[in-house]
């Protein structure tokens, strides 16, 4: 089920927060109840229910183009370091001064397309997202590299290490949580990112 359906889905279901009459069919994040006029707030209840994934929120992926770029760009600079070090020769040397040029202008682009569509909140997110995904690698890298001893004299400093990278990366899904509620409430608001 895409995230757009999970939403309608469980649209379909909200009721009054005070006296349960169905609410489906109204629309916006916040609605007032017909029956008794008591506030609803639908974006909560529906990030209350949402059971997958929050980058499979509506918009998410839009936010996430940016770091998409970012990856590809710097994954396909460290290949081709890799290769112009064995070759010497021009054409790599060339590449590898192009390639990251170009991820470079295709990353402004795309945030300043995010801002001409969403604002300034869409530009906050889409950063945001690269803090987050970063931060998960490096906290499970560091984890595993700390689980595995590399780096540490004794057992209390392992698990101050491990416990560190754990928090990281717990608060990461933090973050992606936040970006995934604001996807939901824009999209109920008729402004997905
Ligand atoms: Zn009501």
């Amino acid at each position: 089920m895409s995230g757009n359906d999970q939403i309608e889905t469980i649209v379909r279901d909200v009721t009054c927060v005070a006296c349960e009459y169905n609410l489906r069919g109204l629309q916006g994040p916040v609605v007032k109840c017909p029956e008794c006029g008591a506030v609803t707030d639908v974006a909560a209840l529906v990030a209350s229910r949402w059971g997958g994934p929050w980058y499979r929120a509506p918009g998410f992926d839009r936010l996430a183009r940016p770091l998409a770029v970012a990856v590809v760009g710097w994954l396909l600079t460290v290949f081709m370091a890799g290769v112009a070090n064995a070759t010497r020769a021009g054409f790599e040397l060339l590449v590898l001064a192009v390639v990251p040029a170009g991820a470079l202008v295709a990353w402004v682009a795309l945030i300043v397309a995010t801002g001409r569509r969403s604002g300034v909140e869409g530009v906050m997110l889409a950063l945001l997202a690269h803090l987050i995904y970063s931060g998960y690698v490096f906290g499970f890298i560091g984890f595993l590299m700390t689980f595995a001893g590399a780096f540490m004299p004794d057992m209390s400093w392992l698990v101050v290490a491990c416990g560190f990278c754990v928090a990281v990366m717990i608060a990461c899904y933090h973050g992606e949580r936040f970006i995934g509620r604001r996807c939901i409430a824009r999209y109920l608001a008729f402004r997905p990112f």
